[in-house]
């Protein structure tokens, strides 16, 4: 046997494995990018599920014409120039892997438009063949990327679709938690042409748990407790349900970014369990805002954990900030009332 560089294609194709996992994870992908490129509005075209077609609209920054083949392509990004860069991530891509591969296992058109620019540009790519061809078209400032027929090259794969309506729960569910990432841009979806969700972009902080309401329900928002802890460098907020609910919205940021690490579940459950006992957590919706030097997201390449540098202190820090307001479960009988500790 010989050994051989893989061609491109089958290369993007393996490496669409880790990233596309099914039509959420890339909505997941464009979506972030949206936010990377400054985006205020996004909208969110899903058709059948995403089987058929998923197309966001954003009014970012827009790409420059020389440059959408190039960000087609692998490790091909704006966004890291050096290691240093990787140590202080600030957006929520880095390693220029998405587009290269959704356009390898899908049908990908990319129309964007700079404010520099007169006129706007669109690449198409099938399945990814290295040829990428670019035309003059009409879109404003902005991106739309569209993406149709997922997994149509890769028979396997498609296969492992669910129905279309799993597969839009699915997104449905990943959107509620992107518009709890960024109260301030405005989000809309949409499925089969019908609007299903429209997230008003909430400016003032105040408006934020009607954003809150909107994803959690309105009894997460009136019966949450709103908690705050820390300072800049490491600061925790968010809203926390008292012990014994049953409503399960459970969602942590790190640095706005979504996030299921084990570190943080472990520290609120700890919480429960050390003050009221009890081991199933309620709902909660919690934002940790930490230097991010301290912190390392390029775990795993759907970025879901990350590895604090100082685990035992940001461990210590949520365990400390949640046990404010859990409030014990012997005293509800005693009706001894606490207040939220705001600092
Ligand atoms: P990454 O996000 O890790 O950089 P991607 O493959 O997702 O990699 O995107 C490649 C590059 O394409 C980005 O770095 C960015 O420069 C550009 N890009 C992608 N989507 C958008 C968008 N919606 N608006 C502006 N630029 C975009
Ligand atoms: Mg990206």
């Amino acid at each position: 046997m010989s050994i051989e560089i893989l061609p491109a294609r089958l290369a993007n194709q393996i490496a669409a494995g880790e990233v596309v996992e099914r039509p959420a994870s890339v909505v997941k992908e464009l979506v972030e990018n949206s936010l990377d490129a400054g985006a205020t509005r996004i909208q969110i075209d899903i058709e059948r599920g995403g089987h058929k077609l998923i197309r966001i609209r954003d009014n970012g920054s827009g790409i420059n014409k020389d440059e959408l083949t190039l960000a087609l392509s692998r490790h091909a990004t704006s966004k890291l120039k050096s290691l240093d860069d990787l140590e202080n991530i600030c957006s929520l891509g880095f390693r220029g892997e998405a587009l290269a591969s959704i356009s390898s296992v899908s049908r990908l058109t990319l129309s964007s438009k700079t404010k520099e620019q007169e006129a706007a540009w669109q690449a198409f790519a099938e399945g990814r063949d290295m040829a990428v061809q670019i035309k003059p078209t009409a879109h404003p400032d902005g991106t739309t990327i569209e993406v149709k027929d997922l997994f149509f090259n890769t028979p396997a794969r498609r296969k492992f679709l669910r129905t279309e309506k799993t597969e839009f729960n699915h997104i449905d569910e990943l959107i509620k938690r992107i518009a709890l990432s960024r109260f301030d841009v405005s989000i809309t979806l949409t499925h089969n042409d019908k609007v299903v969700r429209q997230y008003r972009a909430k400016t003032d902080p105040a408006q934020a748990i009607a954003r809150v309401a909107q994803v959690a329900g309105k009894a997460f928002a009136e019966q949450s407790l709103y908690i705050e802890s820390g300072d800049t460098g490491l600061q925790l907020y968010g809203w926390v349900l008292p012990v014994g609910s049953n409503n399960t919205t459970q969602y942590t940021y790190v640095n706005n970014r979504m996030m299921r690490d084990k570190l943080i579940l472990h520290a609120i459950r700890q919480a429960f369990e050390e003050v009221a006992g009890q081991e199933e957590l309620p709902g909660f919706v919690i934002y940790i805002d930490i230097d991010p030097r301290q912190v390392d997201v390029n775990v795993h390449p759907a970025k879901h954990e990350v590895r604090f540098h100082q685990g035992r202190l940001v461990h210590d820090f949520i365990l400390q900030a949640i046990k404010q307001v859990v409030v014990p479960l012997q005293d509800e009988f005693t009706g001894v009332t606490h207040s939220v500790n705001h600092q």
